[in-house]
């Protein structure tokens, strides 16, 4: 297990959990693309029990998603991150923290994917775009 932590862009919102380095995975769903405004999203799964906000309270958005499951999505209402999600029932035993608010990001890499059915058809030549080290 390796201890974390994170906030949201403006730091309203901050957590701490305990992750496996290996739960990490990529989500190619549509509604992570809608919801990320992004080609797709990386999540580190955890228990529930693992997860503490140590923060102000997100907001949360209800929608269910592609596969019928209902997702909770938490997110900050001041600048908008999203923060992580769950479901309900059994669903609700697992969070799903959003990679990118997470300090040790660098440290966890994904491990698989999922709905690959709808990915960008441009992933594999992302490698050979032009690039720079700045903006
Ligand atoms: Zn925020
Ligand atoms: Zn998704």
């Amino acid at each position: 297990m390796m201890r974390i932590d994170g906030q949201c862009h403006c730091g309203t919102v901050t957590y701490e959990a305990d992750v496996e380095p290996g739960d990490v995975g990529i989500c190619h769903c549509t509604d992570c693309q809608r919801l990320t405004g992004s080609a797709f999203r990386v999540t580190v799964s955890t228990r529930a029990t693992d997860f503490r906000l140590t923060g102000k309270m997100p907001r949360r958005y209800e929608k269910r998603a592609d596969n019928g499951a209902l997702r909770l999505q938490f997110f900050c209402e001041v600048c908008g991150s999203p923060i992580y999600t769950t479901g309900e029932g059994q669903d609700a035993e697992t969070v799903g923290i959003r990679w990118g608010t997470i300090n040790q990001r660098k440290e966890l890499k994904p491990h698989h994917q999922i709905w690959c059915r709808s990915a960008v058809d441009w992933l594999d030549e992302v490698a050979d775009l032009p690039g720079r080290p700045g903006d």
